[in-house]
């Protein structure tokens, strides 16, 4: 007959008593070891933020980030309209500030640290309120990569909560390792992902030194997570990347359904001055907003024609006559994974419409 195995039972089970409060004295101790560690690590942590928030300095930026007034107290900055190099260190996305009584509100913070850096150290030529919160529109790396220097000006980062989804998978650090080497030195060894400190729900308001602010929820359409950002009273929309300005939008996993709901949407807001995730603000939305928005209901119509004639992709992309944007910025970078992207999602949406 086989012997039994031993059954492992936790230590408060076992019958041995004597040997419970020894391992107790000896976890305190090492707990208290522990504990030591951690106390002298968070002071020296403390320190060296103290000195210069980053281990390491920023690469210094051979681009100029001049804040553009837009109202009295609402600023932005505008990206190259193509896609990242390193000639452009990065530099192809916008940013928006708002300088309350209360504080600056910050939306979005560029696509690398030195960018954050540079922009932060722009906003204090200005003012040297607190810099309150920053809002990020979603989570794209041209978006929130600059996090750091104002995390460690005491900012806090606010997103929608399905940022936490994209967070959790091993994404946010296959881009970290691809930009690493895209945008070296800007993107460096010392460059890390910042999630938020808030997680939103939904729509939310809030009030700060005498503006009203109204973050929307606008996704899934770029992203699953898109935020938008309304300042009350000075007219001014903040719109992430549902709005490219004068170049070809980056598609990627989009939702092109909901981003084409989510543009009629904004359009009704009527915002006096819309500002979108790269290229220029807009005092006329519907108008600006139309290269977006026939862009991918064309990407829509061309590749739902595909796969509803059961052709392949290549086929599909092969045929369409592109004119009416092949001579856009960003068109060769952008153009054929979006048609790809796009092309699968109408697989998909012919799928379920079944
Ligand atoms: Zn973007």
């Amino acid at each position: 007959m086989p012997a039994r195995k031993p059954v492992l039972r936790p230590s408060w089970q076992t019958s041995n008593f004597k040997f419970v409060p020894v391992l107790v004295a000896a976890e305190w101790n090492a707990m208290m070891n522990l504990l030591r560690g951690r106390v002298l690590m968070l002071l020296l942590l403390a320190l060296s933020s103290q000195v210069n928030g980053r281990e390491a300095a920023y690469e210094p930026l051979t681009v100029n980030i001049e804040p553009i007034k837009l109202t009295e107290r609402v600023y932005y900055v505008k990206g190259d309209l193509g896609p990242i190099s390193t000639s452009n260190n990065g530099y192809n996305s916008n940013a928006g500030f708002v300088i309350t009584d209360d504080g600056v509100v910050v939306f979005d913070v560029l696509g690398t640290p030195s960018l954050g850096a540079e922009l932060l150290r722009q906003i204090r030529l200005i003012t040297d309120k607190p810099i309150r919160r920053v809002i990020i529109s979603h989570y794209h790396s041209d978006h929130f990569y600059g996090l750091e220097a104002f995390k460690d000006a005491g900012a806090e980062v606010w997103a929608h909560r399905l940022a936490r989804d994209y967070l959790a998978t091993e994404a946010p650090t296959l881009r970290l390792e691809e930009r690493r080497n895209s945008l070296a030195p800007w993107v460096d060894e010392h460059a890390r992902v910042i999630a938020p400190d808030v997680y939103l729900d939904g729509d939310t308001d809030f009030l700060l030194g005498g503006l009203r602010f109204r973050i929307f929820n606008v996704g899934p359409a770029h992203t699953p997570e898109d935020l938008m950002l309304m300042v009350e009273g000075e007219g001014v929309l903040f719109a992430g990347d549902l709005m490219f300005a004068g170049r070809v939008p980056f598609v990627g996993d989009a939702d092109s359904k909901g981003w084409l709901r989510s543009i009629e949407r904004l359009i009704q807001r009527d915002p006096k001055i819309l500002v979108g995730g790269h290229g220029a603000a807009s005092t006329d939305a519907a108008t600006d907003l139309k290269m977006t928005r026939d862009y991918l209901r064309f990407l829509r119509q061309e590749m739902g024609k595909g796969v509803e004639e059961m052709l392949t992709f290549d086929e599909t992309y092969q045929r369409v006559n592109w004119s009416a944007f092949s001579d856009w910025p960003a068109f060769k970078a952008a153009n054929r994974k979006n048609a790809y992207n796009t092309f699968i999602l109408m697989e998909k949406e012919a799928l379920t419409a079944r």
